[in-house]
């Protein structure tokens, strides 16, 4: 004990005084007999997976992890960071690396877009990472992150670093199967997985923590045949396609929380001024069991027909389609996170039993932006003849028909 506790001592005055004393620490240790010994290595840039990842098979047929990586400038001067690489730590290769552009679009410091992955001293940044494979197969286990970046506080000779992060595992849970939360044909869906920002980069510190629930959220919208989202004043919600339509149980299930009551916006902006907990608006939350949970947000004032407590069976409508809550227009909020709350929570992946995908805007968010702004049709590039699909998560902008049971 008084041996480890002088270690620890000897370790933090090194800590303390610079780097230059480390390798006293390597000598004086006696308890690596048992273990193999480590190897002290300097990391300035400190890496941390923030939620386990957790694969899921797309709408495209290919595996995609998605997760954030939080990266905090140890050093007392500024970091550039010049290269992420993530590694498959049981096969021994590099999945992918991630510089330049790539990694300043993916990389934020405090929810904020950066144009130079700059980390100032004793700074932290996130990079939202997302990569895919062809098969489950070669998903990897364990992941490893390699971070080069070019420090200045440091002695002579180190100014260029590469620090090697703990190990971290991928989640072998499988995605939660879902059945249609709506029902016909010709919805989009907005701000999906993998690579949109407002829901995949809506980490926030709540009840003590970062939160990150929204990660495989979806906004659903309804398009007409001529593939626009509303007909009519925009400040109306009835000229929207999917205004009013049923939102039914994905899963039978318990129902954790069902809020109603709450008034609507109007179309065409943001509500002002909304309290943090009526950001969901009319909700309601099932629990799927096996520590799952379903989120439909942004319901129709008076139209949420259960109650906490209360059986649901699959297929069953629990409320209607609105604009309640931060809303900037009628739609469906639907994600799965881990605990009975839209916001305190972790975001987990999940897929549809069936569907059928008949267009997709490849135009992306900026078209999508464009025709919820305009009532302009959106840019859909039809599926021809429409593709089937089990047990897949639809990606961003494929516009879907639910095969109901
Ligand atoms: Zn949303």
């Amino acid at each position: 004990m008084q041996t480890s506790d002088k270690n620890l001592l000897t370790l933090a005055l090194c800590l303390l005084l610079g780097w230059g004393l480390i390798g006293g620490v390597a000598s004086g240790t006696e308890i690596a007999a048992r273990t193999p010994p480590v190897e002290p290595v300097f990391t300035p840039i400190l890496t941390r997976v923030l939620a386990e990842p957790q694969a899921v098979l797309g709408s495209d047929r290919r595996w995609h992890l998605v997760y954030e990586l939080e990266l905090r400038n140890t050093t007392a001067g500024p970091a550039v960071l010049e290269q992420v690489e993530v590694r498959d730590a049981e096969r021994l290769v590099v999945l992918d690396a991630f510089s330049g552009e790539r990694l300043t679009e993916q990389f934020q410091i405090a929810g904020q877009r950066v144009t130079t992955a700059l980390l100032e001293a004793a700074q932290f940044g996130v990079l939202y990472l997302h990569l895919s494979f062809p098969d489950r197969e070669s998903l990897p286990g364990t992941l490893e992150h390699w971070v080069t970046a070019q420090l200045s506080a440091v002695p002579p000779g180190q100014e260029r670093s590469l620090s090697r992060g703990e190990p971290s595992e991928v989640g072998s849970s499988p995605a939660v199967v879902l059945g249609p939360p709506l029902q016909g044909a010709g919805y989009i869906a907005a701000d999906g997985c993998c690579a949109s920002t407002r829901h995949l980069r809506a980490l926030l510190p709540l009840n003590g923590e970062y939160r990150l629930s929204q990660r495989f959220a979806i906004d659903w919208e309804k398009l007409d045949r001529l593939n626009r989202i509303y007909e009519g004043p925009r400040d109306d919600p009835h000229s929207y396609f999917i205004y009013g339509q049923p939102v039914l149980a994905v899963a039978p299930a318990r129902v954790a929380v069902a809020v109603d009551g709450l008034l609507e916006a109007t179309p065409g902006a943001f509500p002002e001024n909304l309290p943090l907990a009526e950001a969901d608006g009319n909700h309601i939350i099932l629990d799927l069991g096996r520590g799952a949970y379903v989120l439909y947000a942004h319901l129709q004032p008076g139209s949420v027909q259960v109650r906490a407590g209360d059986r649901v069976q699959r297929g069953q409508v629990l409320g209607r389609v609105g604009n309640s809550g931060n809303s900037i227009a009628p739609h469906l909020h639907l994600q799965v996170m881990d605990a009975p709350s839209g916001l305190v929570a972790n975001g987990l992946p999940y897929v549809f039993s069936r569907f059928r995908i008949t267009g997709v805007d490849e135009a992306g968010t900026a078209d999508f932006d464009h025709a919820e702004e305009t009532g302009q049709p959106a840019m859909i590039v039809p599926v021809q003849p429409p593709s089937r699909h089990i047990r897949e998560l639809p990606l961003d902008l494929t516009v879907i028909d639910w095969l109901n049971l």
